[in-house]
């Protein structure tokens, strides 16, 4: 799953939540409800990335990022932390794919990344579909933060 969608996941239920703890806690929940759901991905044997892969992961990594700093720009100050918890929880699960990556293995113990590469329902056709759903997500999640922002005053 495109971490993009991950982290407006986040974002939507740490606004819900409006609780740090427990917005951490349902977004890396809602990480894995996520990924068990069919998305882009290139099965691969063993843990690399193919060159597709991993430059998909740049471009999702780097947007995500972009992605945050507008997501926090947006939101009021009262709602940051549980907005920025949930964002935290949602992408702490894909920690071990940079990690395997930059330093050669991931953070979490075997057994749980075993099961999240199992619950996954990869699909090579589904990227085209997977970024205008995370573009579409974007404008309104966006959107809706600087309605609640004007709403509140
Ligand atoms: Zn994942």
């Amino acid at each position: 799953m495109l971490i993009c969608t991950h982290v407006l996941a986040g974002a939507v239920i740490g606004r819900l939540l409006q609780r740090p703890f427990v917005a951490a806690a349902a977004g890396a929940l809602s990480h894995f409800a996520l990924d068990s759901r069919p998305h882009w991905g290139r099965p691969s044997p063993g843990a690399r990335m193919d060159d597709v892969t991993l430059r998909v992961a740049v471009a999702d990594g780097l947007s995500g990022l972009g992605l945050i700093a507008a997501v926090a720009a947006t939101t009021p100050q009262r709602h940051l932390a549980p907005v920025l918890a949930g964002i935290a929880g949602s992408c702490l699960p894909d920690l071990d794919k940079p990690a395997e990556l930059f330093f050669g293995r991931s953070p979490f113990p075997g057994t749980l990344d075993d099961w999240h590469a199992r619950i996954q329902q990869e699909r090579a056709d589904l990227l085209v579909r997977d970024v205008v759903v995370a573009a579409g997500l974007t404008a309104l999640v966006l959107a809706g933060l600087r309605a609640a922002a004007r709403g509140s005053g």
